[in-house]
């Protein structure tokens, strides 16, 4: 095969669970004439992405959109890179910038992208699932002037392709959907109205049921948002000369696991509870997680971080009264059952069940802005940085279970036969 500057390296499947193999294919390219969409997208050079689990499930065939679009496919969708080549409607990038883009690419016209509800818009595109993806030198990205975002400039490209789906996906679940600063900022109030101590909450109680990628992504975005909540406060009480009282964030993660559990509280959980994998035993880890809540009626915020039957079930039935439980896991169908949710539960307790699914291009800048500050930084969660090669292979390996950390793919050129890859990012 020879090398010339219209081809490109990219990690290939042409059957579901068959090999990923790295082969040269046709670069795209912007071609205005001939598709109409190109005049409004980009072409980057990716820098990174990330391995995901939600690759592993397009590799296998678990995703409709992977199955309509056919073979051959390129998975990856989460990633950062640079715009080399842009369509002339494109008014916002410049080539040479330093770009990510969160998977879900919205449309901007329909009745949900005009509401800000772009999470959930009904032309929704997305890299590695919808289209190729990232496992390439080169993407083409629709849409891009509503979609992409700029890096601040002390944001590396793997933090922001370790951003992906689990950080984003994360601050939603906790941020928007969990409404976790309301929470708090309720408790200070009631804290503040309140005089009879003994009557009123100490805490917030804060449940993670499944502690891979995104459930320790959670628990770091919770430690940010406390952090930053803290320092508004500061603030104000210098301005002011008032006290805000502080609250009590209990972090309890949740994970069949011994060594997440101990990643978890490294991020900051405060408490863990090792779970069975016995569906007999989901009773005893139920009474463990609410018997560490502050009165023992369980939690105020549960987030189903893995979207097994178990960790679903039990994050509802762990929830207090009036509390709410977030899915944000994504059940697939080839566990081994659905989950089981107590209706009763959720009427007599008033709870509230929430989905959360993804994130909306319109919050990058501040969660980027975050990254930026230093309040969350993706990267610690990262544990190798890989070659093309490795990164096919590391999709393909997760047929025997995920690794703890992110791998993350930043040499995409064809290895040396000098010696190992070593990274350059
Ligand atoms: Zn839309
Ligand atoms: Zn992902």
């Amino acid at each position: 095969m020879t090398r010339t500057t219209t081809t490109m390296r990219a990690a290939i499947f042409r059957s579901f669970g068959g090999p990923i193999e790295i082969e040269e294919v046709d670069r795209p390219i912007i071609d205005e004439e001939e598709e109409e969409e190109d005049a409004n997208s980009v072409i980057l050079q990716v820098m990174a992405t990330g391995v995901c689990r939600s690759d592993w499930h397009a590799y296998k065939g678990h995703d409709s959109d992977v199955i309509e679009h056919g073979f051959p496919f390129c998975p990856g969708h989460e990633f950062s890179g640079i715009v080399v080549e842009k369509g002339r409607h494109v008014q916002k990038l410049r080539l040479g910038d330093r770009v990510a883009v969160p998977f879900i690419v919205s449309c901007g016209s329909c009745t949900y992208c005009h509401s800000g509800s772009s999470t959930v818009c009904l032309h929704q595109k997305q890299p590695g699932f919808t289209q190729w993806g990232s496992f390439a030198e080169y993407i083409k990205l629709p849409r891009a002037d509503r979609n992409l975002r700029v890096l601040p400039s002390n944001v590396s490209f793997v933090q922001a392709a370790a951003l992906g789906c689990r950080f984003t996906t994360a601050f939603r679940a906790v941020m928007q959907q969990g409404k976790f600063l309301e929470e708090m900022e309720l408790l200070q109030s009631q804290q503040r109205n309140n005089t009879k101590i003994g009557n009123t909450k100490t805490k917030i109680s804060v449940g993670i049921f499944g502690c891979g990628g995104l459930g320790l992504a959670c628990i770091m975005m919770i430690v940010a948002a406390v952090q930053q909540q803290q320092k508004q406060q500061q603030e104000i009480q210098q301005q002011r000369g008032s006290i805000c009282p502080s609250t009590l964030v209990q972090i309890i993660a949740v994970d069949v696991s011994s060594q997440a559990l101990k990643k978890s509280q490294e991020l900051g959980a405060t408490h863990t509870v090792l779970a069975s994998i016995d569906p007999n035993e989901q009773a005893q880890v139920r009474d463990q997680v609410k018997a560490l809540t502050d009165d023992g009626h369980g939690l105020d915020l549960s987030i189903d971080a893995a979207g097994f039957s178990a960790t679903c079930e039990n994050a509802v039935h762990c929830t207090r009264p009036q509390g709410r439980m977030i899915q944000v896991g994504l059940p697939i169908d080839t566990h081994s059952r659905p989950p089981l949710v107590p209706m009763g539960i959720v009427a007599g307790k008033e709870l509230q069940l929430v989905g959360s699914h993804g994130f909306a291009s319109s919050d990058l800048p501040e969660l980027l802005q975050w990254v930026s500050d230093g309040l969350v930084d993706p990267a610690q969660l990262v544990e190798r940085h890989v070659s093309l090669e490795e990164g096919a292979q590391a999709i393909q390996d997760m047929d025997h279970g995920s690794p703890l950390g992110i791998t993350v793919v930043t040499d995409f050129q064809k290895p040396s036969t000098n010696g190992p890859v070593t990274s350059k990012l």
